[in-house]
Formats: structure tokens, sequence, C-alpha cells
């Protein structure tokens, strides 16, 4: 690889070659990139986004991959994950809570419960890092990470540091307004107090409504398709008679058919099979057009049209 020297060399954390994308993605698919770093703090970060800008190499930016579709043929480029590096919490008071995006949004969620802190208690069981969940604005059972933002800090390509408060962020239903080309790398958050009682009954609803409805024991990546207004995605493309439909190892989930699942040995070619066909019927039987919730990386302009 042309830079493997120069960034080995330039930074203390780590530098994969090559490295499979299956091995980052809750999917278990994924080509490999040419570059998956995990920096070791933020003055390896800067350096390698310096790098990566001065050298117009292109950068993506990960956490742990549980709402990504990578393509087979993988991603040429530098991959940057903070996940399980960049993962400290602390309380600044309280009520308040400063997270690394790296660090696991369930460890957040389960410290703030601990402490009898209420509104995150319905992302119980939502994978992945603080970083991925501020940028879908993660969501579950009525609750979303971005209702007790206080700030989010940034690093972006020319290796400087910002700050956007609460009210400088546009949060909508699983989107942000953060740019393609700034890394999150924490978040400050303040909850308010509440009963244990409370708290352990929006719980107790959250992971008892996810146990039920959703398919956790295969590999996925979470909901396919955002829900369209009024309705939900799984619900047209069970109507559209879909459910339990396979493209090689990929299926529609038959308990949750908004859930595409890697059954063993699934491409992403196989994946995109099924959102191609799921995209058909429903804009056929309804006139919805689904748009996609995963993120989609390595993909030629235009695969998941019909
Ligand atoms: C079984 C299952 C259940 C799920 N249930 C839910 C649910 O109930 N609600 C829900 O909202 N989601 C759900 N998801 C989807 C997924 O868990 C969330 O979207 C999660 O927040 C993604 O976090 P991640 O760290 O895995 O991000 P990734 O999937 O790695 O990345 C997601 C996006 O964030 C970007 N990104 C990640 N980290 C950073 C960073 N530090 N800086 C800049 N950009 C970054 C990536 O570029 C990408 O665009 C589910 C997934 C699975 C597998």
């Amino acid at each position: 690889m042309r830079y493997e020297k120069d960034i080995t060399n330039m930074i203390n954390g780590v530098c994969l070659i090559n490295e499979p994308m299956s091995k980052h993605t809750t999917y278990g698919i994924g080509g490999p990139c040419s570059y998956f770093i995990k920096p070791r703090d933020k003055k390896d970060l800067k350096t390698i986004l310096k790098f990566a800008n001065e050298n117009s190499i292109k950068v993506y930016f990960v956490g742990s991959g549980s709402n990504l579709l990578v393509s087979d043929s993988g991603i040429d480029g530098i991959v940057i994950s903070l996940d399980k590096v960049f993962k400290n919490i602390v309380f600044l008071t309280d009520t308040e809570i400063y997270a690394e995006a790296g660090a696991m949004l369930g460890k957040m969620v389960k410290l703030c419960i601990g402490k009898s802190l209420t509104g995150f208690e319905s992302l119980i069981g939502v994978p992945g890092t603080l970083g991925g969940a501020l940028i879908m604005n993660a969501g579950a059972f009525g609750g979303e990470i971005s209702k007790c933002i206080s700030y989010v800090d940034i690093i972006r390509m020319d290796g400087t540091e910002h700050q956007y408060k609460f009210q400088d962020i546009e949060f909508q239903y699983r989107s942000s307004s953060f740019s393609k080309d700034e890394i999150l790398v924490g978040a400050s958050f303040r909850l308010e107090k509440d009963s244990k009682e409370n708290i352990q009954a929006k719980r107790y609803n959250a992971s008892q409504g996810r146990k039920s409805t959703q398919p956790l024991r295969v590999r996925s990546a979470g909901s396919v398709f955002k829900n369209p207004k009024n309705t939900a995605a799984g619900y047209l493309i069970d109507k559209a008679g879909l459910k339990g439909t396979a493209s090689g190892g990929a299926v529609i989930s038959s308990k949750h058919a908004n859930f595409f699942v890697n059954s063993g040995n699934a491409s992403s070619n196989d994946i995109v099979a099924l959102i191609r066909l799921a995209r058909k019927a429903v804009m056929k039987k309804f006139g919805i057009h689904l748009e996609l919730e995963i993120k989609p990386l390595g993909f030629p302009k235009g695969t998941f049209d019909v």
C-alpha cells in the first residue's frame, strides 16, 4: 500500500492494512479497506486527519459498524474508528455526564440508570458507540439520544477542535446535521433524576419490546429502512409479502420484516438484492419510497436505486 510506511510511522495507535471490514460490522459483511485505523489519542487522530487531508486520501469514520453495509469490494481509503479506544465516561456533576465517542452507548445508558438518571433508558439494547448514536440520532421506544445533549466535541480534517452546542445541531428522525468531514470525539449530556421504580419500568418495557419484536440472535444492522411518515417500513414489507424471502445468504426476517439478516454466508450483494426487491415491491403496492436507514459504504452511485 502506497502510504503504509508513512501512516504506521506517524501514529502510535493501530493501523491495519487491507483489513476486512467484515470484522468490523455487525453484519459480518464487507471487503477490505486500504487502512483501518484506531488512533490512540487526539494527537494521533489529528496527525492522521491532517495527513489524509494534505494527500487527498478519502477518509471514512465508523463506530462499531452496527448500522453499516460495506460493499464486498471494500473501501478505497482510510477508515477511522474510535470504538474501544476513545471510551472514557465521566460524571461532571450529579446530573451531567461526558462520554467519549468510542464509548459503548449501552455502557453509558447503564451508568445513568444506575445513578437514577432518566432520559436514556429507552435506548437500552441499541448496539454501537456513542459517536454512531449521535450521527444517527439513535432512538427507540419513544426516546432519542439527541433529547439530552448539552454539547458535542468534534475534530475537522485540518486537525482543529470545535464544539457544537445543542442548539447548533439539527437532529431529525435517524439523522443529524454533522458534516461528513468532521469526526465526533465526545459529548456531554444533562439528565434529570427520577425514582428507581420509574426508570426500571421504562427500561423493562424497552428491553422486553426489543426482545419480543426483533431477531436478536442473528447478524443484522438493525432496521434497513427508516419508517415512512405514519407507517412502519416493516409493516409495508410484510404486507408486500416479503417476510422470509432470501437472496443467497441474506433473509428478510420473519420476526421483523425491516431486519434483513445474514444467515451465515451472506454477501453485501445479497443484502443489496433484498433492498432493491423490497423497495420495488413497496413502491408498487403502496406508492411509498423506502429511504435507507443503514449507511452503505463503498458502493457505486445508483446501487440501491430501483
Ligand atoms: C440488532 C440491532 C438493533 C438495533 N436497534 C436500533 C434501535 O432500536 N434504534 C436505532 O436508532 N438504531 C438501532 N440499530 C442501529 C445501530 O445500532 C445504531 O445506528 C447505532 O447508533 C450505530 O452505532 P455504531 O457505533 O455501530 O455506528 P456505525 O454503524 O459504525 O456508523 C453509523 C454512522 O455513524 C458514523 N459515525 C460513527 N462514529 C462516528 C464518529 N465518531 N464521528 C463521525 N461519524 C461517525 C458513520 O460514518 C455512519 O454514518 C440497531 C442495530 C442492530 C444490529
